[in-house]
């Protein structure tokens, strides 16, 4: 009885990433060889030390309940990562910590928008930020990029996308899927618009913050002192400390967001995991230089899967500066047909990669950048070397 599920559920559209990542197991269990480049997913395992730390968790009997905005010592360590690594000043009381940074993204978009308002998303835009604003009935807004201005928005078509429905500004560097990272100088430029707009709230999104490469320096737009009281700053663990199923975002922002963010959660999951959190002390403690193995192998497979790519007629591809993505512009084979295949659009560019050649991607449509394909490069380099080998097979 499917009628008789809600509107609200009925109007969400599924993810794009997950479907085709299921799609692409139905394929594996009849058989076929696949090779998944289609999740955001660290292909390594957790650092010892933060293991460790867990285990100590558990062996010290942490089970009961944890307070709903996160432990005191976790929000403290957060807080001096914070001074540390962004140079922003938050207070314990300003942080809540989150069942990831997803839970983050989800409470402060419930808490801050009303039905009927705008919400700018600038995209290439994570494919969950529109499924979030439209559950809280908010209008998700696209500003589009391109690979042209290396998927980078302008102040000017920010204030053209401003009205005054306009309450949140989302944005997220490093990007996924584009890779791309704003500078300070490019920050502050759309700030600048913000300035004059005093109701408009931004969410940064900065769960990439250590995977960059080429000495690029990550910016949080909360350094901005004109940003900082109107800014939500997101992160997590997911990403950098390869940890993404052990599920701990936060979020930093002003008093009255994050206790509103506490309620919403409180009514809603509680606080997350305890032996999670404790060795989450240990992981938001540790300096960048105890990951770097693992950003250096990133880099060293961005390198080589940019060179493969840029190899293959009708890929258009910029050099990502973070996370660990690729998103080539592929809308030179629109209208042609390949292997008898008519391509009309991303999305049957990457359904036909999966199907012709096995290799798992997801459709640009998903991230509000309809001419590209994303592919993640968090595998192994055989398996990177083998995917784009077959992608130039299947589409020469
Ligand atoms: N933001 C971005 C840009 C992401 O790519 C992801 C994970 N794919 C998240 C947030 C969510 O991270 P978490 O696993 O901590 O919920």
């Amino acid at each position: 009885m499917s009628q008789a599920l809600s509107e609200r559920i009925k109007s969400l559209p599924a993810s794009a990433t997950l479907a085709m990542a299921a799609k692409a197991r139905e394929l594996k269990n009849e058989g076929k060889d696949i090779i998944g480049l289609s999740l955001g997913e660290p292909d390594f395992n957790t650092p010892d030390f933060i293991k460790e730390a867990a285990i100590e968790a558990i062996n010290a009997d942490y089970n009961s309940y944890t307070p709903v905005d996160g432990y005191v010592e976790l929000k403290e360590a957060i807080c001096e990562k914070f001074k540390r690594d962004n140079g922003l000043d938050y207070a314990p009381n300003q942080i809540v910590v989150s069942t990831g940074a997803k839970q983050s993204i989800a409470n402060a978009v419930q808490v801050l928008i009303n039905p009927g308002d705008d919400v700018l998303l600038v995209a290439p835009y994570w494919v969950s930020y529109s499924a979030i604003v439209i559950l809280a009935e908010g209008n998700p807004i696209e500003i589009r990029s391109d690979i042209e201005t290396d998927f980078k928005i302008t102040p000017a078509q920010l204030e053209a996308a401003i009205t005054p429905k306009t309450k949140l500004v989302m944005l997220n560097s490093p990007n996924n899927p584009s890779g791309s990272m704003y500078s300070k100088e490019e920050y502050e430029a759309l700030a600048k618009v913000l300035e004059k707009y005093p109701n408009i709230y931004v969410l940064s999104d900065e769960i990439y913050e250590h995977i960059n490469y080429d000495n690029a320096t990550p910016f949080s737009f909360a350094a901005i002192p004109s940003m900082f009281d109107r800014t939500i700053t997101v992160n997590g663990l997911a990403k950098a400390f390869a940890m993404t199923g052990w599920r701990i975002g936060y979020l930093g922002g002003p008093a009255w967001l994050a206790k509103a963010c506490t309620k919403m959660q409180g009514q809603v999951t509680s606080g997350t995991n305890c032996i999670a959190q404790r060795a989450a002390i240990t992981a938001v403690r540790a300096s960048v230089g105890k990951i770097k193995y693992m950003v250096d192998e990133f880099d060293f497979r961005r390198k080589r899967i940019i060179e493969l790519v840029e190899d293959i007629e009708g890929f258009n591809v910029n050099v990502p500066k973070g996370a660990f993505y690729i998103f080539p512009d592929i809308s030179s084979f629109f209208g042609k047909k390949l292997n008898g295949t008519l391509i009309e659009n991303a999305s049957d560019f990457a359904m036909y990669l999966l199907e012709e050649a096995h290799i798992a991607t997801v459709t640009g449509d998903a991230f509000g950048c309809p001419n590209n394909i994303r592919i993640s490069y968090a595998a192994s380099l055989e398996e990177i070397e083998e995917a784009i080998r077959r992608i130039k097979v299947a589409v020469s």
